[in-house]
């Protein structure tokens, strides 16, 4: 049974921002896939551009697949694909392994991999960090979750698209890394724009702020890779979409309530970025957030003046 891993040929299911250079590395590497895309557009121009077959359904990828790999929105699409009608589990057979390396929720993905289990599939979580640019150069990080047996026989497919491939524990653990890696990096996008904001309306400029963040002790990956480059420009281009990162806070905020862990900041993030997605829309690049913020109209005032009221001071 060990002996056809890896399989030279692949599944790979969700060809959007991520998928692409993803799924580029792997042909680059050698790797004969088969994709699906709901939008088959997608999978037409990835096979005009880098070759590859596009399936015209999830059950003809699945058939004769050893190895399928999802990177799709959410936990909610893997499940769908996975245990709908004409799904992977009904089309895979035994033996075969499916990695889910879309940013899902944890809970929901140790749920899928006991159905899977039952049915002799194996599935690995092995959500990945690093955005477009590091997906196109193969410099991603991936965090693992599953059985370690598995997770060999996979490994050399991860090491094609990911620079640092970290085995995190149990199924779920790297879908639950994922969303905590997010949630400090969406906090720390967030302070660092108000901080911004504040020090421009004192007269000092953004340039300077910027470049004395990435000096000094408030420095993050958002002031050094994100602000110059897609805030002040105003490109607003990393190619994470709004909509997904408050997908992966509400993610962080329901592992909190999982696990029973007093986590204020956590909750107060995650309503924060999802007011954003529902003023700015989940379609904008997460790096607009400051338009919301920029004004003086913050996503947070409306509390703040509910905080006030209820202490009976005035606004
Ligand atoms: P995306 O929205 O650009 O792409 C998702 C793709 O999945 C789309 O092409 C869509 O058509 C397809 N899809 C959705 N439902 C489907 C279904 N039921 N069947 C088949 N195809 C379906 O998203 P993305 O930016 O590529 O992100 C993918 C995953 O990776 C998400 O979980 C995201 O949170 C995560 N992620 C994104 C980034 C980034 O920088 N964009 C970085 C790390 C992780």
């Amino acid at each position: 049974m060990m002996d056809f891993f890896p399989p030279s040929r692949l599944g790979f299911i969700g060809l959007g921002n991520m998928g692409r250079p993803m799924a580029a590395r792997l042909v680059s590497a050698g790797y004969e896939l088969q994709l699906f895309d709901k939008d088959a557009s997608l999978s037409e121009a990835f096979v005009a551009a880098h070759g590859a077959t596009g399936a015209s359904s999830i059950a003809t990828l699945a058939r004769g697949a050893k190895v399928v790999i999802t990177m799709l929105p959410d936990g909610k699409a893997v499940r769908e694909i996975t245990l709908g009608r004409d799904g992977l589990i009904e089309n895979l057979s035994p033996g075969s392994v499916i990695i889910d390396m879309s940013s899902s929720d944890p809970v929901g993905t140790r749920e899928l991999g006991a159905v899977l289990l039952r049915n002799k599939i194996a599935l690995v979580d092995a959500p990945v960090s690093g955005g477009v640019a590091r997906a196109r150069d193969g410099s991603l990080s991936t965090m693992v979750g599953g059985d370690d047996a598995v997770i060999s026989r996979v490994r050399p497919i991860l090491e094609t698209m990911a620079k640092h491939v970290f085995l995190t524990g149990p199924l779920g653990t790297g879908h639950a890394m994922k969303a905590l890696n997010n949630l400090v990096s969406a906090g720390g996008l967030w302070i660092a724009t108000e901080a911004l904001l504040i020090g421009e309306r004192f007269g000092l400029s953004s340039e300077r702020i910027v470049d004395i963040l990435n000096a000094s002790t408030g420095r993050n990956n958002s002031t050094e890779n994100k602000f110059k480059q897609h805030i002040l420009s105003k490109s607003f281009a990393s190619g994470f979409s709004l909509g997904l990162m408050a997908k992966d806070l509400r993610v962080a905020a329901d592992l909190a309530t999982a696990t029973g862990q007093a986590s204020p900041l956590t909750r107060l993030c995650a309503e924060l970025w999802n007011e954003a997605e529902g003023k700015l829309g989940g379609s904008q690049d997460h790096t607009a957030i400051i338009k919301l913020l920029e004004g003086g109209a913050t996503a947070g005032s409306a509390r703040q003046s509910r905080g006030k009221a209820e202490r009976g001071e005035k606004s």
